[in-house]
């Protein structure tokens, strides 16, 4: 007889303080969320989501019923981040499997809405089977950027569709017929950022347990890094006549395991409303601390090492990168501003000239020409030349003209006064005229 076994693993990873994951693993039901907004809201949020999906399926086990549920899911989610101002803006991936019947078959039914992905394990091939609600997808998708370039660019964080940002939302709903052999793996982006599908594919062909498999996975992830929370479920096809063992895991992640019977008669498959399993025909998968998952118990609750949180970007994150950039243009355009609103008089060549901008310049604002006035430096007192070579800051080109004339007028009026020669230069202004001023 075919039959589904299942197991996950999940570990805070090895930067992250508290595990924003959830992963689930019951009887017909398979999923992984992958919360964030805040140290409380991101648990909150994939924990609030997967009891939302859980109850709601066990109503309507059926393909309409699962999207249903993670349409309910999000509901639960948006009324309890809308009802806690601790908890507002909090919100989930989620990416589940689940058994339903379709034209009297069974089938699996994949929902995805979120970064979190699924994928399937088939003859050695690793294909993904969900499409990330993500920014650089959907650059991706439009060409901006090649799927190699989208795994390490800086935004790849930011998502466009999660639970809990808006009372609907769009479900992604994938259907596959399971044959004996086949894998499916649920995750969060804590796996497909740290390892690569090859990767991945490669462990799936060499741990045929699907609870040594999801731990090898997660230690991966740790290994390469582990910069952010990490879970995984896998869901073998298997024939129950093929031998199977338990196999030990040496880590500290978090384990659960479960079995079904597939193909049986309606009345002996498991009852998912009362949490009970129909008569298991694989062997449960032995961890140290296994854990039976019941349909409807809480998440269990997560643990790892202590070390520095680093956050999940968000839309919020956006805005705020946007009015920042705002800001900054604000800034750039007052300096502007301030750098050419004024003019000074100097000298360029023998002759005065005004010059648009401050003398020497203001951080790349340099001042350049703005009119040649054809006073000749032979036209003002020698000792206004030095303040001239320094610039003579004034408000408009009126008043430096005003200043240009007042110096001129300065000049003529000390050679006329005393008949003056060059071996007697001014160091003062005359008293017989004003001064040159810097009134307009
Ligand atoms: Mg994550």
């Amino acid at each position: 007889m075919t039959s589904l076994r299942s197991a996950s693993a999940s570990d805070v990873g090895m930067v992250r303080t508290n595990n924003q994951d959830v992963a689930f693993v019951g009887d017909v039901l398979w999923a992984v969320a992958d919360g964030m907004g805040g140290h409380a809201g991101g648990e909150v949020a994939s924990r609030t989501a997967i009891d939302a999906l859980v109850k709601v399926f066990s109503l309507d086990q059926s393909l309409q019923g699962l999207e249903e549920a993670v349409r309910e899911a999000n509901q639960a989610v948006w009324d309890r981040g809308s009802s806690d101002p601790e908890l507002r803006g909090m919100g989930t991936t989620v990416t589940a499997a689940a058994l339903v019947r379709r034209d009297g078959r069974e089938s699996l039914a994949l929902v995805n809405v979120g970064d979190s992905r699924a994928y399937l394990f088939q003859d050695g091939r690793l294909s993904q089977l969900t499409e990330d609600h993500s920014l650089v997808q959907e650059m991706v998708r439009s060409g901006e950027l090649s799927p190699e370039e989208a795994t390490i660019h800086p935004r790849r964080h930011i998502l466009t569709r999660v639970l809990g940002m808006d009372p609907e939302v769009d479900v992604d709903t994938v259907v596959v017929s399971p044959t004996v052999g086949d894998r499916l793996v649920l995750c969060s982006d804590g796996l497909v950022n740290e390892v690569g599908d090859p990767e991945i594919a490669d462990t799936m062909s060499l741990l045929t347990e699907p609870g040594e498999a999801a731990g090898r996975l997660v230690q991966l992830a740790r290994d390469h890094g582990g910069n952010d929370n990490i879970t995984v479920v896998v869901i073998d096809v298997v024939d129950d006549d093929a031998a199977s063992s338990a196999v030990p895991l040496s880590t500290d992640m978090e384990i659960s395991a479960g079995a079904l019977p597939l193909g049986g008669s309606p009345d002996s498959a498991p009852d998912l409303a009362s949490g009970t399993m129909g008569t298991p025909a694989a062997a449960t998968i032995v961890a140290p601390e296994p854990r039976e998952r019941t349909l409807g118990a809480a998440p269990p609750p997560r643990t790892g090492p202590a070390k520095p949180r680093t956050r999940r970007v968000t839309l919020r994150v956006v805005a705020f990168l946007l009015l920042l950039l705002v800001v900054l243009a604000g800034v750039v355009t007052a300096v502007g501003w301030f750098a050419t609103r004024s003019y000074y008089v100097g000298i360029d060549g023998n002759q005065l000239a005004i010059y648009q901008g401050r003398p020497g310049g203001f951080l790349w604002f340099q001042p350049h020409v703005s009119v040649f006035t054809g006073v000749t430096t032979s036209e003002v007192l020698p000792s206004r030349l030095d303040d001239l070579r320094n610039g003579m800051e004034e408000p408009s080109v009126a008043a430096a003209h005003q200043y240009i004339s007042n110096l001129q007028q300065e000049a003529r009026s000390l050679q006329a006064g005393s008949g003056a020669t060059a071996s007697s230069p001014a160091t003062s202004s005359p008293t017989t005229s004003p001064p040159p001023s810097n009134a307009p």
